[in-house]
């Protein structure tokens, strides 16, 4: 079996696998090359999520623990301790039963905190009623001093259940903000008991902290972030306001809006996590545990809530991000896929070109050989001969119909015998003059020759030649050989039936004229005598008359038949026409031309035509003739008048009474 590299047949074919083989080729190629480089990329990602995640749960981690530090060291001033027994007795906070020094030192250290720290919104002092004593705020001024009944807060009521250093922690919440702009924040209460030397619990001390201003340094926040920061509770509630600035996301639910996240963060304490296009690396902690307790007793906060989920999100590294970032390379690979698409195509197209050149020359190639044998056919198999000689007469060529005629074989011919040599010596000169004429750069010669064939036979051809010189100068004639001999047979034919009468087969009057010529030339020659004598059958149109036509024509082959027996072999017997005849007697003198007319006459008279029962009884008719004789004499070049002599004669003895031969002397 031949060994087939391509089998796909038809060109829309190859060409879709030649579009789709370098692309996969291309892809193949890059693929390991790509997924290693976005495996580098997801790790490193992964791995600055992680440690993201962890500085920002460092970060929280400090300034929650700060602030708490700061509400447990506010809460064991001495000025509360002092201000807050003084009030308790009073029905209702009243400016001015502390004193005044009192008051304004602690604003002045509520001041300080306000503005030093910042994040701080508000700071209230209430006593064990839930009344608010001293309070400085963000938020204008209120009516001094307030009287805001906290009986009812979370804060309130947590703090007061607690132990001293103990700390309530609420969650983040919205909360009036007192500014126009953005009248609602976000804010965490952070509430401590405030309690005396002798352990008696006089009130509590509570800071509101801007959540928003706590939660600033994460990531979500900050534009040239890597990644984005995600802070929710237990029950999956948002509590970072959104990064600009807005609080459309505080509180909104983590489970409704990104299920996965929630689901990945809400299984596991600690961990990475991958979301369709990103990278979540999250971790809970819980206010109450050991971290935030450094300075406090027990933190107390709202159980639903805790612990937090806090997460830090980046988008995951994708073989087509990677692309769009580095546009040149981008370019890069599709010229690359273009190049080998276009190379595929090109390869195809060349090889389908090729393949139908192949087609094309092989198909030729079958026609030219197909071609040429048919050439060799047409060559060897001609009704005429064909043959090529040298510049020397030799043959170097010659086709099979020639060969068949001449009676040879091929090997004994070519280059062995010379065509001249086939030619009878008689034709001979007619053959080497026309050779000599066509030894000329495009001479044409011609001849009539007779070939001597093997057998003996003659073979009458006519050879039309022609010069022949190749590229390399080798001089040669070729020729085509027409066989004569049915064209001499017919001829011969022809001129037989020219001079033959038909009716008696004996010569007619151009026969006697020409056999004449010859023999009154060979008589000119020899001095032999020459004679003639001329025929008429007696009343033969009574003949005709009296038995028909046909019966007459019999009398006529009759005695032509019987003429020829009497005759001599050289004798030339003819027929005038009608029922006239002449005898051409070569070599006979008058006595003995004498002799044959009478020989004749005798004959004649004696020996009736047969002519068939149905003509006569007998089947044979009696019939005479007359005959003129005369000698052609020397010097007459024609018969004309040893004819008119010997009519002559014959008109005598017709006259004489017929059936009688009369000499005509010349
Ligand atoms: P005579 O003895 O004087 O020669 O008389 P004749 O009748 O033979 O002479 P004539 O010339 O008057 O007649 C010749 C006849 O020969 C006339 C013609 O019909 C006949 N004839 C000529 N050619 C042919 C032929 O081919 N066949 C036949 N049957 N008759 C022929
Ligand atoms: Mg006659
Ligand atoms: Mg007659």
């Amino acid at each position: 079996m031949r060994f087939c590299p391509l089998v796909i047949k038809p060109l829309w074919a190859r060409l879709t696998a030649a579009i789709l083989l370098p692309v996969a080729l291309v892809t193949l190629t890059l693929t390991p090359i790509f997924t290693s480089h976005v495996k580098e990329r997801v790790d490193s990602s992964r791995q600055s999520a992680e440690s993201l995640l962890a500085s920002e749960y460092q970060l929280l981690l400090r300034s929650m623990n700060e602030s708490f530090n700061q509400v447990l060291a506010t809460a064991e001033n001495p000025l509360l301790r002092r201000i807050l027994p003084r009030q308790a007795s009073a029905q209702t906070p009243t400016w001015g039963l502390a004193a005044q020094s009192d008051w304004e030192q602690l604003e002045a250290l509520f001041d300080t905190l306000l503005t030093h720290f910042g994040r701080y919104t508000r700071l209230a002092v209430i006593d064990t009623l839930g009344r608010e004593w001293v309070s400085t705020s963000t938020a204008p001024l209120l009516t001094r001093p307030p009287v805001t009944d906290h009986w009812t807060s979370p804060a309130f009521q947590g703090a007061m259940s607690l132990q001293p250093r103990d700390l309530y922690v609420s969650p983040p919440h919205l909360c009036v903000s007192g500014e126009e702009e953005s009248p609602v924040a976000t804010a965490i209460d952070i509430a401590t008991p405030i309690v005396d030397d002798q352990g008696e619990r006089l009130g509590v001390l509570l800071f509101t902290l801007d959540w928003s201003r706590l939660t600033a340094t994460l990531p979500h926040a900050r534009e040239d972030s890597p990644g984005e920061a995600l802070l929710v509770d237990a029950r999956g509630q948002w509590l970072l306001p959104s990064s600009d600035g807005s609080r459309e996301r505080f509180g909104h639910s983590l489970t409704e809006r990104w299920p996965a996240a929630w689901a990945a963060m809400s299984i596991r304490n600690q961990g990475i996590a991958t979301l369709d296009d990103h990278l979540l690396a999250y971790r809970s902690h819980d206010l109450r545990t050991q971290h935030y307790r450094s300075q406090a007793g027990m933190i107390l906060s709202d159980p639903d809530t805790q612990p937090w989920h806090l997460g830090i999100l980046m988008t995951r590294p994708s073989l087509w991000r990677l692309l769009m970032e580095n546009p040149v390379q981008l370019l890069a690979i599709a010229l690359v896929y273009l190049l080998s698409v276009a190379f595929g195509v090109y390869w195809v197209l060349s090889n389908h070109r090729l393949r139908e050149l192949r087609q094309r020359a092989l198909t030729f190639s079958r026609e030219a050989r197909q071609y040429a044998g048919e050439v060799q056919d047409l060559y060897h198999y001609a009704p005429c001969g064909y043959h090529s000689l040298d510049s020397d007469g030799r043959v170097i060529k010659i086709n099979r119909t020639e060969l068949d005629w001449l009676g040879y074989r091929a090997d004994e011919v070519i280059e062995k015998r010379h065509y001249r040599d086939f030619v009878t010596p008689e034709t001979r000169a007619a053959f080497d003059a026309a050779f000599q004429k066509v030894l000329g750069e495009g001479q044409e010669g011609s001849a009539e020759c007779e070939l001597l064939c093997r057998d003996g036979t003659r073979l009458p051809v006519a050879i039309q030649g022609k010069a022949h010189v190749t590229e390399d100068g080798f001089q040669y004639s070729r020729a085509t050989v027409f066989d004569l001999s049915e064209r001499k047979a017919l001829e011969a034919r022809l001129e037989k039936q020219a001079l033959t009468d038909p009716l008696t087969g004996l010569g007619n009057r151009r026969a006697l004229k020409d056999q004449a010529a010859i023999e009154i030339a060979r008589s000119e020659r020899s001095r032999a005598p020459l004679s003639l004598i001329a025929i008429d059958l007696d009343h033969f149109k009574c003949i005709n008359d009296t038995y028909g036509h046909d019966v007459g024509d019999l009398v006529l082959q009759a005695f032509a038949k019987l003429a020829r027996q009497v005759l001599r072999d050289g004798d030339v017997l003819c027929r005038m026409g009608g029922e006239e005849f002449a005898v051409l007697l070569p070599d006979t003198n008058r006595e003995q031309a004498l002799q044959v007319a009478e020989r004749l006459r005798e004959a004649i008279a004696t020996t009736p035509a047969k002519v068939g029962r149905d003509a006569t009884e007998e089947g044979t008719l009696a019939y005479t003739a007359s005959f003129g004789a005369t000698l052609v004499c020397a010097g007459e070049a024609t018969l004309k008048p040893a004819i008119k002599r010997a009519d002559s004669g014959l008109y005598a003895a017709k006259e004489a009474g017929r059936n009688r031969v009369q000499w005509e002397e010349a």
